[in-house]
């Protein structure tokens, strides 16, 4: 029986594709990169940050299950790219009827970092010409540029439906739930004088 080579631990699996349950998943609330002295690095991660880990986004709304990223990172000529995919389970509270509603927060991540401080700051003449984000103590951590993006992917306006009727100004129902007789539906939109005016 032939022994296997030891230099080759096991065989390349071709044209199967990867199965992605096998990529472990871990808790990234303290990974991160240490860019001192990095020239060439590759490194995915793939796993969770839990909402105790992100205070400023638990600030704005209820992160209802941990995080899940999977994140690729590569360092060339001194630059960090950092790409991948962020969810977060989260409850916020609708702005028109006030009642709670689940989502689901995505972020496409697509960021540059590099060591130092920015050169705008010191030179303020100085125009940036990409998107580069400066890591002074040159660490990038994971959590913490999740939970940014987290925070870019809350909508401006949290509507647990884009039709939500919201709360009567008069009255206070939940137009969604019971209809009152406080002034005629719709009679609030600008193209409602518009609809009386057809009539005459
Ligand atoms: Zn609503
Ligand atoms: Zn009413």
């Amino acid at each position: 029986m032939a022994k296997s080579n030891p230099k080759i631990p096991f065989a390349p699996v071709l044209h199967e594709p990867v199965d992605e349950e096998m990529v472990p998943r871990h808790n990234l609330s303290e990974a991160g990169i240490d860019l001192e002295g990095v020239r060439r690095l590759s490194r995915r991660f793939r796993g969770f940050v839990p909402g105790s880990r992100m205070p400023d986004l638990t600030a704005v709304c209820a992160v209802t299950a941990p995080a899940e990223a999977d994140l690729s990172a590569v360092v060339a000529k001194g630059v960090l790219r950092l790409l991948g995919q962020i969810h977060c389970p989260v409850r916020q509270e609708c702005a028109r009827c006030l009642v709670p509603f689940d989502s689901t927060l995505h972020a496409e991540v697509e960021r540059q970092f590099m060591p130092g401080v920015d050169p705008a700051e010191a030179d303020s003449q100085q125009e940036m010409v990409e998107e580069i984000t400066y890591l002074p103590d040159f660490r990038l951590s994971i959590a913490t540029v999740i939970e940014e993006e987290l925070l870019l992917a809350l909508p401006m306006i949290a509507l647990c439906n884009p039709d939500c009727a919201g709360l009567c100004p008069d009255c206070g129902v939940d137009r969604n739930q019971e209809s009152c007789q406080c002034r005629p539906a719709g009679s609030d939109s600008p193209f409602a004088l518009l609809k009386n005016f057809n009539k005459v």
